[in-house]
């Protein structure tokens, strides 16, 4: 049983004593101890694209966990160890597997199960010719993707400072269109990977968790982004912004300004695109926001 699960329950037993009288207050402390330990971290949602957080047990030294060969986050203490995985939008539901890894070298699997969630699609008719890039956009992208796959691949010590609930990086109208599966003239696209955020262009942009920049640039499809590195493995990114007002290697702190919203890149209007990546998946932004 996971820690949240085990807070869920001792939540509701307390709910429900609550009516009945004096137990509750017995289990009152005890209750919020458990909750200060585990409401501080993402959302357990085990779909493409969720995060699972997997009990690893007790253990005197911090476990290492390796999805593949791509390293996880691993929070908690020594009573008890959970692995805070990201879930690629194009993993295949039901049975997977972590590797972990004891301190003295012994390694175990640890299995878990992805649960399959249908996202929405979206079926788009544009202009034919518009649907394929023109080769100088596409020699563009090519470059510029194997830049962002060494961005995407930053996994940084130390760990995340709790609590990992994010600030939303900047007000307006969210979309819930994460996961959205797009269609152009019966062509499929990449799944939108992030959570939109309507805004007009000049409202600011700021940092949602503290963190290290560790890209900044202008790209074909995302425009002027900026990645953030809150360590971990767990990383930010926002794009399409009017400008960039921080450099690769500075150091923020939650709120502090990133940059303004605008239309760069391949848009129809202003908005933020803000996307949210863990051991190299892109995640749900919203399982990070409280609610
Ligand atoms: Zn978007």
């Amino acid at each position: 049983m996971s820690l949240l699960s085990s807070c869920q329950s001792l939540q509701s037993f307390t709910r429900r004593t609550a009516l009945s009288g004096g137990l509750a207050l017995l289990m009152l402390p005890t209750v919020k101890m458990a909750l200060a330990a585990s409401d501080v971290w993402p959302k357990n949602l085990v779909v493409p694209g969720g995060v699972a957080r997997i009990s690893l047990g007790p253990a005197a030294v911090r476990p290492t966990v390796h999805d593949g060969d791509v390293p996880v986050l691993v929070l908690g203490d020594v009573i008890e160890w959970t692995a805070v995985l990201g879930i690629p939008l194009g993993a295949l539901p039901g049975n997977a597997s972590l590797t972990v890894q004891a301190p003295g070298g012994s390694t175990k699997q640890v299995a878990y199960t992805i649960t399959p969630k249908q996202y929405r699609e979206q079926r788009l008719k544009v202009a034919p010719g518009t649907v394929d890039l023109a080769p100088n956009d596409l020699a563009r992208f090519e470059k510029e993707r194997a830049h962002q796959a060494s961005v995407m691949g930053t996994f940084s010590e130390p760990l995340p400072q709790e609590p990992l609930r994010m600030q939303v990086p900047t007000p307006g109208r969210r979309s819930s269109s994460f996961g959205l599966r797009r269609v152009f003239n019966g062509q499929s696209r990449n799944p939108h990977s992030g959570m939109d955020i309507a805004a007009p262009t000049g409202t600011p942009i700021v940092a949602p968790l503290p963190g290290q920049v560790i890209d900044t640039g202008n790209y074909f499809f995302n425009g002027n982004t900026v990645w953030l590195d809150h360590g971990g493995g767990l990383l930010s990114m926002v794009c399409h912004l009017s400008a960039i007002e921080v450099k690769v290697g500075e150091r923020l702190q939650t709120g502090d300004r990133i940059g303004a919203v605008g239309a760069t890149g391949r848009v129809t209007g202003p908005h933020l695109h803000w996307g949210v990546m863990l051991n190299q998946a892109m995640v749900d932004p919203a399982l990070f926001l409280a609610d």
